[in-house]
């Protein structure tokens, strides 16, 4: 572990009945860099993405944050200490207005419950939620209900949500899957803006021009386990690479 390493992820086993998730999964997230995270359907990205977060347990292995394990926490505990996340199927609250929605971001950190009953908010938290909203260009929309959003805006909202609680380390699964063109532009922009305020990003993602246009480093798995690790440019040549995908 050098000292620019924020996440480090050591040697991960996760099996589920028969099926092995998780191999021996090793890796690093260097700080104030977007780590980019490829690999063929199946090959254990979201469920090293559900370890990190708390979601699901290991069986072996550890998880570092700044240095300290942080290996099967609750979601609460990690989330408390400045990881965020964002889910491939976005968890909108679709009854509830976009700006409500930005509330049970707000008050998830006193109590998920009574955040879920009255989204209320004070002026303060409020306003706060509303600047998140015009950072992500969703302000307008802030009285519509979350479900009449697109799946792209629902994605941009996702993102100021996870925002509320000024996470340090961001973690993305497949932010532009299902996006439209336009709207990938705009994610790529904001992702990038909030990168050079300080913010780290570990990102699984399947559209290849998003991940190189973006990521200052990408790690790539195959059958539970990273297969290479590197700037965009080598990675994507890396004969191992070609393999796994092209089922070499
Ligand atoms: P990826 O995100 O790279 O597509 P996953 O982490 O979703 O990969 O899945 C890795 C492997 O673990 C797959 O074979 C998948 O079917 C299996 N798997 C993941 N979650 C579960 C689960 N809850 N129950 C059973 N098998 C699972």
């Amino acid at each position: 572990m050098t000292t620019d390493t924020l996440l480090e992820v050591r040697g991960l086993h996760r099996s589920f009945g028969g099926v092995t998730a998780l191999a021996g999964c090793t890796l690093e997230v260097m700080s104030g860099k977007i780590n980019g995270l490829i690999g063929p359907n199946g090959s254990g990205k979201t469920t090293m993405f559900n370890i990190v977060t708390g979601y699901e347990r290991c069986d072996d292995g550890d998880v570092l944050y700044q240095g300290t394990s942080i290996r099967n926490r609750t979601p609460e505990a990690i989330f408390a200490l400045g990881i965020g996340r964002t889910f491939q199927l976005t968890r909108i609250f679709g009854r509830l207005s976009v700006l409500d929605n930005m509330l049970v971001a707000t008050q998830r950190k006193e109590s998920w419950v009574r955040s879920m009953l009255r989204p209320t908010g004070s002026a303060s938290e409020r306003d706060h939620a509303m600047e998140l909203l015009d950072f992500v260009g969703l302000a307008r929309l802030a009285g519509e209900l979350a479900g009449s959003l697109s799946y792209g805006q629902r994605k941009l909202l996702e993102l100021a949500y996870v925002l509320v609680a000024d996470p340090q380390l961001i973690l993305l699964d497949e932010p532009a899957g299902g996006v439209n063109p336009s709207l990938i532009n705009q994610l790529s922009e904001k992702i990038t803006e909030l990168n050079r305020q300080g913010k780290t990003f570990l990102v699984i993602e399947h559209n290849m021009e998003f991940v190189m246009g973006i990521c200052h480093s990408v790690t790539v798995m195959s059958y539970g386990c990273v297969i290479a690790a590197g700037p965009p440019e080598i990675v994507r040549t890396d004969p191992k690479v070609l393999d796994a995908y092209l089922g070499g």
